[in-house]
């Protein structure tokens, strides 16, 4: 038995990445684990992993972005399990380049993607957790949301977008027992970052205190905490799992 046995997890964009690495930790430590992705990718994957360390589970192809598919896998999870414990809004891309080259549609599908999808699927699982009086709902920001990053005004702003709804909400369903906090990694090596120049490599790494780049593993740990019954007194805070790269 584990320290969330029975829990029933939703992690978005879990088919790989931080999500895929969330996705496992929640089950080692006891969760039913809802994973999902875009179609094509690897949602189903992600759920026989899940098996095989023993937990159940739903894999949900579905855009996070799109309110009817949310609606849809929000319905599926309920229908099988009836309740929902925990939301790992995690699914996010981007479309970097400099303000002066990035066109309008890069900005919108950023912040749909990466903060309208947060605020869709956390709205889709308020009810549920409220009737239990019970929730943890972790946002997936970035230091980037914290510190700003060039060539990133749109995945910037979406990230910091992120950690106002995740106060902003904390503040609304405390009384409920629900807590709401976001965590923000530095520089973690998955898909999203493995095409960075090599002397943007370099120099990122020359500013991290701790001399690494992070691993999906740091980051699942820091969200199984605050997915946990131990994290119940912890709400709006914003958890940096970077290597020391900001300090407050
Ligand atoms: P990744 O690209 O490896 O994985 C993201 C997953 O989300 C992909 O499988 C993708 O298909 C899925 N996804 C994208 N849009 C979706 C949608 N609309 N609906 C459902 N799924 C969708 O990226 P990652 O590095 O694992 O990043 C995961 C999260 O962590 C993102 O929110 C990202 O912004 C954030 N983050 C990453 C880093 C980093 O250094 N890798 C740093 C800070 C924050």
């Amino acid at each position: 038995m584990g320290e969330l046995t029975d829990r029933v997890a939703i992690v978005t964009g879990s088919g790989q990445g931080i999500g895929h690495a969330v996705a496992l930790e929640l089950a080692r430590r006891g969760a039913i684990v809802v994973t999902n992705d875009l179609s094509g990718c690897c949602a189903d994957d992600t759920l026989e992993e899940v098996r095989a360390l023993g937990s159940d589970g739903l894999a949900i192809t579905a855009d996070v972005s799109d309110a009817a598919q949310v609606e849809s896998l929000v319905d599926a999870v309920l229908e099988k399990y009836g309740r929902i414990d925990i939301l790992v809004n995690n699914a996010g891309t981007t479309r970097d380049n400099l303000m002066v080259r990035m066109p309008e549609e890069d900005w919108d599908l950023i912040l749909r993607v990466n903060l309208k999808s947060a605020w869709l699927c956390s709205k889709a699982v308020l009810r549920p957790m409220m009737r239990k009086r019970y929730g943890r709902i972790i946002n997936m920001s970035s230091v980037s949301g914290i510190a700003g990053q060039a060539g990133q005004t749109n995945y910037s702003a979406s990230k910091a977008g992120l950690i106002g709804m995740t106060k902003a909400l904390a503040r609304e369903v405390a009384s409920r027992n629900i807590t709401v906090n976001a965590v923000a990694p530095g520089f973690i090596k998955t898909k999203l970052t493995e095409n960075l120049p090599q002397d943007i490599l370099d120099t990122l790494v020359a500013n991290i205190p701790m001399g690494r780049w992070g691993t999906v593993e740091d980051v699942s740990y820091a969200v199984a905490f605050l997915a946990s019954e131990q994290a119940g007194y912890i709400t709006g805070h914003v958890l940096s799992v970077d290597g020391g790269l900001i300090m407050g």
